[in-house]
């Protein structure tokens, strides 16, 4: 069996994210920029599959700018086979992902895609869910629980008040939600290693996708700001403040 793994190149979760100054997006050069951490995640679990013998093979795709090679490279240093690299902008929209995605389903023939719950730049937790509708596939979101037997996958997903245990007819879509594993770090000898593992391109063309976007960005903006938070003496002084201040009580 083998597993794909879309992995994103995104603004490293660390990064104060900037607003361009003409509020078109957010500051992108010389940002440091890593792999999407749902994905990891990801990346974690087909490892874990594949070391527990129930796949032979893992396999990442990460469709961006040319740097996209390097996200690439860190899923092969934790341990991934190969990658395959679809040359794209960095803001291609997620309905565009899953089309090139289905694209490469159809090449590769994966019996399992595990995705991340949602790519951390632009927050659409849309790509497994568009993924799995145009592949006529099984659908497992949030999970953080999986358990492959045989033609099935056994997933435990975060819902809201507790856990859904479900089942899913393979092939499947599955997005992985944060509790599902801690990925693991990538030793210098496997650094070493993935420099070595091939990465395919592919273009946008070849596979027959049409990527324009169907989203106009009309405007980004900061958060407003915080108001500094204030000491209180004492509980009733805090109570005071709750009934008559906030009027939260
Ligand atoms: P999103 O729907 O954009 O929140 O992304 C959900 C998941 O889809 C991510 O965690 C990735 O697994 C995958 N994905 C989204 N965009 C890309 C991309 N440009 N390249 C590779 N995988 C992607």
């Amino acid at each position: 069996m083998k597993i794909l793994v879309p992995v994103k190149r995104v603004i490293d979760y660390n990064v104060k994210v900037r607003v361009k100054p003409d509020q078109s997006g957010v500051e992108l050069a010389n940002v440091k920029m890593a792999m999407n951490p749902f994905d990891e995640i990801a990346v974690e679990q087909a490892l874990r599959i594949k070391e527990a013998g129930q796949a032979e093979e893992v396999v990442l795709v990460s469709v961006g700018p040319q740097q996209s090679q390097e996200t690439i490279r860190t899923g092969l240093a934790m341990g991934a086979d190969r990658g395959i690299h679809i040359e794209a902008g960095q803001d291609v929209e997620p309905l565009a992902v899953a089309k090139l995605l289905t694209a490469v389903v159809g090449k590769e023939n994966p019996s399992l895609v595990l995705c991340g719950k949602q790519a951390i730049d632009d927050d659409s937790n849309q790509t497994a869910q568009m993924l799995s509708a145009l592949l006529g596939w099984s659908q497992a979101t949030f999970a953080s629980g999986v358990e492959l037997a045989g033609d099935k996958a056994n997933i435990i997903r975060e819902v809201d008040g507790g856990l859904e245990h479900i089942e899913v007819s393979m092939p499947a879509v599955i997005s992985v939600d944060l509790r599902l594993n801690e990925p693991r770090y990538a030793s210098l000898p496997n650094i070493m290693k993935a420099k070595k593992k091939p990465i395919d391109s592919l273009s946008v063309d070849e596979l027959g996708v049409d990527i324009s976007p169907r989203l106009t960005v009309l405007k980004v903006e900061e958060p407003e700001a915080r108001q500094a938070g204030i000491k209180v003496e004492s509980i009733s002084e805090l109570v005071d403040k709750l009934k008559n201040e906030a009027k939260v009580i």
